[in-house]
């Protein structure tokens, strides 16, 4: 089949490499795509938020199946406005996607169905908020209501840095209307895991299991970022966690939504935070993880149109879902900087190696310029290693870092220390 891939990051790239390896695929498209993703699709220069442009390139180029990998189409009813158009596209439609387009929405789903998160309160005015934070217990944890590319999240230790907080989200609209409406949430501890899972609005799979690196600085210090690092499966997160959150969490939160007419098809990714109080859900996404899909695309052995397609079809029960029984590690190369300022348009020189031997080089942020490769984001690539376990794919991983360079080139040299040790 001719498939259309909608986005342009480092998750676009593992989804498009997944497309290519599938028996099914035929054409693959990327709208608009990078660099990388150019290696194995055609890219075409229209915007992840142009429905109308891409509803007619894909109408022209005779596409079957579309995959919308970011959120903000997602949540703007990209799918929605494919399916009108009469296209199978795989990914939650704007009703369902408001799990991730609104934390007061998915905060209040899981309280009125008993699923397991921190305690928290809802804020639509900057006085109620302070009211409340001045007699609060601290830290504590402020998050603006909707989307804010993953750094709308405050952990304020003291009443100071709360009342700061709520006056950069709510009055500063530093996030801009995300912070309309302020969640306040308990400060919670403990290891943090990333689950994707495929969903058909009824049936729920989860995928192997990933744990993200968001703070920019080696030791998680520094700024929350994106992601810089990512490593799977997960030694935190044993058999034992899992049946849990089977019951307590997935199935719930996929019944939850279908009772609330908004059945959940596509990529859920669930937060989890194991704290000394159980396991607890930080968050919900609506699509793959950025760089989860990094980690965990590369072990999974199932085709993955086959899975996609059925999750559309409402078959998923029916579908096997099997991964490798290895590791993967992703590394981050930053634009030195980030998440702050950085410089962008430096020339990329990649050594041989990738693309064989469990070595994958994902581009998150770049670009071509009279045909050579330039970066053009904070984080810029993804080197991925699978191996037999966690070290193996971590040493490999860490070399492989060394056949990428470009001026001001950053990254964490700890990316999957802490699981090593666990
Ligand atoms: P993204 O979508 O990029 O994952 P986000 O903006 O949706 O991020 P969250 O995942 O909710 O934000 O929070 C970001 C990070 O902040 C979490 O990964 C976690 O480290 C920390 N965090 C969030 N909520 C809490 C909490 N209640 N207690 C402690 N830490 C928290």
């Amino acid at each position: 089949m001719n498939v259309l891939i909608v986005g342009s990051g480092g998750r676009e790239h593992a989804i498009a490499c997944k497309v290519a390896e599938s028996k099914r695929s035929n054409k693959i498209y990327a709208a608009p795509g990078n660099a990388g993703i150019a290696e194995v699709a055609e890219c075409v220069d229209i915007s992840a938020m142009d429905f109308p442009k891409l509803i007619e390139f894909a109408g022209d180029k005779q596409v079957d199946f579309v995959i919308v990998g970011a959120d903000d189409p997602l949540v703007a009813g990209a799918i929605d406005e494919f399916e009108k158009a009469g296209f199978k596209a795989f990914g939650p439609n704007a009703a369902a996607a408001i799990i991730e387009g609104s934390k007061a929405f998915s905060k209040d789903l899981m309280k009125k169905y008993n699923i397991p998160t921190a305690g928290y309160e809802v804020f639509n005015s900057a006085d109620k908020a302070l009211e409340y934070l001045k007699d609060a217990r601290y830290p504590i944890v402020l998050k603006a209501d909707g989307l804010a590319l993953g750094k709308g999240v405050l952990i304020c230790e003291n009443k100071d840095e709360a009342f700061n907080g709520v006056k950069t989200i709510m009055e500063d609209k530093k996030f801009g209307n995300a912070g309309n409406t302020l969640v306040i949430e308990e400060f919670m501890t403990g290891p943090e895991v990333s689950v994707l899972c495929f969903c058909d609005g009824e049936t729920i799979k989860p995928m192997t299991s990933a744990m993200d690196h968001k703070r920019a600085k080696d030791g998680d210090k520094g700024l929350n970022t994106g992601g810089m690092g990512n490593i799977s499966p997960s030694p935190f997160y044993t058999k034992k966690v899992e049946d849990f959150c089977m019951e307590n969490i997935y199935k719930p939160t996929m019944a939850a939504m279908k009772s609330e007419g908004r059945p959940f098809k596509g990529v859920l990714f669930v937060g989890l935070m194991l704290t000394p109080d159980g396991v607890k859900v930080l968050e919900y996404n609506a699509r793959f993880g950025d760089p989860e899909a990094q980690v965990v695309l590369p072990r999974m052995k199932s085709d993955i149109l086959d899975i996609m397609e059925a999750c559309v079809e409402g078959r998923l029960n029916e579908a096997e879902l099997e991964f490798e029984d290895n590791a993967a590690v992703c590394v981050v190369l930053a634009s030195d900087g980030y998440p702050l300022d950085y410089e962008k348009g430096k020339e990329v020189a990649v050594k041989e190696g990738f693309g064989k031997n469990g070595l994958y080089l994902y581009h998150a942020g770049t670009k071509l310029v009279d045909g050579k490769v330039v970066t053009a984001g904070g984080r810029v690539f993804g080197v991925t290693a699978t191996g037999k376990d966690l070290k193996e794919a971590r040493e490999k991983a860490y070399r492989a870092t060394e056949l990428v360079e470009f001026e001001n080139k950053y990254m964490r040299t700890d990316i999957g220390k802490k699981a090593l040790e666990a």
